[in-house]
């Protein structure tokens, strides 16, 4: 096209772009909506379809990709007025809290933000946003165009497309041409693992905090860059239920503000207009909490804006149409027109209190600046021998924007001890990590690190504790007073590697995930690494039991590879080598010693598959793939019968059931005896458990079950959570002086969520165990209290030449409890 065709190209489209010339999106999909799911790319496309056609209010922000590829896209609406200046509008909003330097240079409109298909199969929400995206750019619809006159509108249609997608494909191609309503047909059971996680199988709503997955990552840099005032999270729950919007539900975090309480009633009326209306039924102020700080709600209400969650009756069983309990049959597209109703109604009450709304969000910044909440102001973390995690937690943190310093030099100071649990005096060294709650992000940094959090109710829909100090197992303090400390860098850095000709060997230290890292890697390489069995001495450095020796020796056939593949490793992990020209140490054992063992580079594989827990199998694969980067062969359960188990060293059994894997078992124990390893993770264990040959054993029951007791049936919910654990903390004894405990102080804080109910194991090793007293914090049952007493968490059983390695908790839950890392890359590595 010639330049001044262009040029009239241009003017003609924008002279007539409008919603009267965009087409709905029946129109450019060439099917009514909800009569099949949508791709996700056909989604994007109609997103970008209306952006052209509406150059002067549509713009698309692409923020990013998800691990299988597809694009992830905000879609701002505004007034041309307001697009025109979207950036300025943008730093103002963020200079008016802190976040951005400087002053506001224009007036901030309400900002909203709506979050579609978060959960991959329910599936309704990413077709609702197009309809959505219609009405704000149509002209003759008075409702969105005077939303718009004093907000800006962020919509990401869809933050899980990789599971959107697996559920869509699977639908489209199971379906009857014409649905079939009966709930017993293929398309209401959807195969394994289900659409609604992301590609590693982690539930994205379960990771705000976290920032484990690529899309919580570079979805949450694109919400830093806004800070919207408001987020929606759009989700479906099973097809009998009919709709749920809030108020929520019981417990509120206590540290919800007044105005973000009052603002959950207004967005009920907003929504109960549309429903009532139409005589939708609905539900509020029940199951869907405010407490756990890493959904789609929580996240943004601890970051100053109204957060909000959103359920349809529906989800992956519901597909274009099926028959409920009430003999009604709830179709695609009722489910459709009430997210739809919804959004409008979230944007109406936004739109009806924009000024106030913005007002308050200034406030909150403010208040977390001058006079945050919290019994705490500051929070000290050891740093001295634990530099690897305390950088690990700082990585967190900048994602999270959240400031910290390090102490500049000594002082002393009193406060709360995480683990003497009780007020104590303490010492402030140099290169501490000091976080304050004085800062824009105060709220959340409170929420974050408070030692115990403030429970109104325990009926909750997850964790009740998760102190990121016990996560990162570092020993920390909380101070009522602000300390005022110096460094915005810690001054500790790793000494510079000095290597004289070829050394005889190299040696770190081992005691944190990021040596886990370091192991793996150049395990993978094929580098043979031995480890000591007893602690050492060496060139003036102490090495504890666990280190990791690499000797030349072991290594020939590699040439100078092998220097530079260990030196490059160390150096991009901070890895604080020596390099030595002996194998003889000034105490202990020598390198050549029989208690210096070597390490295999193991064959590991994972089983995945019916019976397995999605999210479980996930973790263990993104651990490998994601995190250390070593290889795993995924199995697929029903092959198992047909894999030839001597190609393999370990086999990982993530949470689930394995009966129908594992037959009568006999293959399975036969490679075990042989010599194999098997990692058997949480419910995994009851495979093992009582059975002939294997030394795990469940503790008899001593209380009277059997006994009628009398009860009120509509108090049946709360009697049931006294048998429950809800996510609570608790200190694990550990004998650091086993392969499984090395790299550990003595000690693991693992965050509980079922009662676990292990005798000490007779013959074999109890490396991880409870006691009487080991409750930390968090909400757990009376009945559970009582179970959760003296019963082994971590035990390895000798079976033949091989191994049973019994973790009774997941230490890599949710990717995000970072002690645990190491001792999982324990069981995996040096547990031999
Ligand atoms: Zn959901």
């Amino acid at each position: 096209m010639k330049k001044v065709h262009l040029f009239i190209f241009f003017f003609i489209n924008i002279l007539f772009a409008n919603a009267q010339n965009t087409k709905t999106p029946d129109e450019f999909l060439g099917y009514k909506l909800g009569t099949k799911f949508s791709f996700h790319h056909r989604i994007v496309d109609y997103a970008r379809y209306v952006a052209a056609q509406n150059p002067t209010q549509v713009k698309i922000f692409d923020y990013g990709t998800t691990f299988e590829g597809r694009p992830l896209v905000l879609v701002a609406v505004a007034t041309p007025e307001n697009l025109s200046k979207l950036d300025e509008i943008r730093t103002s909003n963020l200079k008016s809290i802190g976040l951005l330097e400087g002053k506001p240079t224009t007036k901030v409109p309400a900002i909203a933000w709506l979050s579609y298909n978060v959960h991959g199969n329910e599936a309704v929400s990413s077709e609702a946003v197009m309809q959505v995206l219609y009405e704000l750019v149509n002209k003759s619809n008075s409702t969105t165009q005077n939303i718009l006159k004093n907000t800006v509108v962020l919509l990401d249609p869809c933050i899980n497309p990789d599971g959107r997608d697996r559920y869509a494909q699977w639908y489209n191609r199971v379906s009857n041409q014409s649905f079939n309503a009966t709930p017993f047909a293929v398309e209401h059971n959807e195969p394994w693992p289900g659409g609604r996680f992301n590609h590693y199988l982690f539930d994205p709503n379960r990771d705000w905090a976290w920032q484990t997955q690529e899309i919580s990552q570079q979805r949450l840099k694109i919400y830093n860059q806004w800070m919207p005032h408001l987020h929606a999270d759009f989700h479906e729950m099973g097809p009998n239920s009919p709709y749920y919007f809030p108020p929520s539900a019981r417990p509120y975090h206590e540290d919800l503000t007044a105005w973000q309480r009052e603002f959950q009633q207004t967005i009920g009326e907003y929504n109960k207009k549309y429903f009532d209306k139409n005589y939708w039924l609905y539900f509020s102020k029940e199951n869907y909490d405010l407490l756990y700080p890493s959904y789609g709600d929580t996240y943004p209400s601890y970051n100053g804006a109204i957060g909000m969650t959103y359920e349809q009756g529906g989800g992956g069983r519901a597909g274009i149409a099926i028959a409920k309990e009430d003999g009604d049959t709830l179709t695609l597209s009722y489910r459709i027109s009430h997210h739809f109703s919804a959004s409008l109604a979230t944007l109406e009450a936004i739109s009806s209190r924009a000024d106030k709304t913005v007002e308050e969000f200034v406030k909150f910044f403010e208040r977390n600046k001058n006079n945050p909440v919290g019994t705490y102001k500051s929070f000290v973390l050891k740093s001295k021998g634990n530099e690897a995690k305390v950088k690990a937690l700082t990585g967190l943190l900048d994602k999270l924007q959240i400031n910290y310093s390090y102490a500049s030099k000594e002082s002393s100071a009193s406060g709360f001890g995480y683990q003497s649990l009780k007020d104590e005096s303490f010492k402030v060294e140099a290169n501490d990590l000091v976080i304050s709650t004085h800062q824009p992000k105060g709220t959340f940094v409170k929420i974050l690190f408070e030692p115990k959090t403030t429970l109104e109710d325990s009926l909750t829909y997850d964790i009740t504790a998760w102190g990121l100090p016990y996560a990162y197992g570092l020993k920390a303090f909380a101070t009522k007073e602000k300390l005022s400390v110096g460094n915005p860098q810690s001054s500790n850095t790793i000494p510079v590697l000095t290597v004289e000709g070829k050394p005889y060997a190299y040696v770190a230290s081992y005691s944190s995930f990021e040596d886990v890292k370091f192991l793996s890697q150049i395990l993978a390489k094929g580098i043979k690494v031995r480890f000591n069995e007893n602690p050492f001495e060496m060139s003036g450095r102490k090495f504890d039991v666990g280190s990791i020796i690499i000797t030349r020796t072991n290594n020939l056939r590699m040439g100078d590879e092998f220097d530079k593949i260990i030196q490059t490793a160390a150096k991009n992990l901070n890895i604080n080598l020596l390099a030595t020209n002996s194998g003889m140490v000034s105490t202990g054992n020598d390198f050549g010693s029989g208690s210096v063992n070597v390490l295999k580079n193991p064959r590991v594989a994972v089983i995945s598959g019916d019976g397995v827990s999605p999210t479980a199998f996930g973790e263990v694969w993104h651990f490998f793939e994601q995190q250390i980067n070593y290889p795993i062969t995924v199995i697929e359960g029903s092959t198992f019968g047909r894999v030839p188990l001597d190609q393999l060293d370990v086999l990982i059994l993530a949470d689930g059931s394995y009966d129908r894997i594992f037959g009568n078992g006999d293959a399975l124990k036969k490679w075990i005896q042989g010599g194999g390893k098997v990692i058997a993770m949480e419910g995994a264990t009851g495979y093992f458990a009582d059975k002939d040959g294997f030394g795990l054993k469940r503790k008899k029951d001593s209380s009277d079950k059997d006994k009628p007791e009398l009860k009120t049936y509509n108090t049946r919910e709360r009697e049931s959570i006294s048998e429950q654990v809800v996510g609570a903390i608790y200190k694990v004894d550990i004998d650091k002086t086993h392969p499984l405990g090395y790299g550990t102080d003595g000690s693991y804080y693992l965050l509980a969520r079922d009662p676990y109910n292990f005798e000490y194991i007779k013959d074999g090793w109890n490396v991880g165990y409870l006691k009487d007293n080991s409750y930390v914090t968090g909400f757990v049952g009376q009945k559970a209290k009582d179970k959760m007493k003296n019963t082994l968490v971590f035990g390895v059983q000798d079976l033949g030449r091989g191994k049973i390695v019994y973790l009774a908790d997941d230490p890599i839950f949710r990717g995000f409890w970072y002690s645990g890392k190491l001792i999982f890359g324990n069981a995996v590595f040096l547990v031999y």
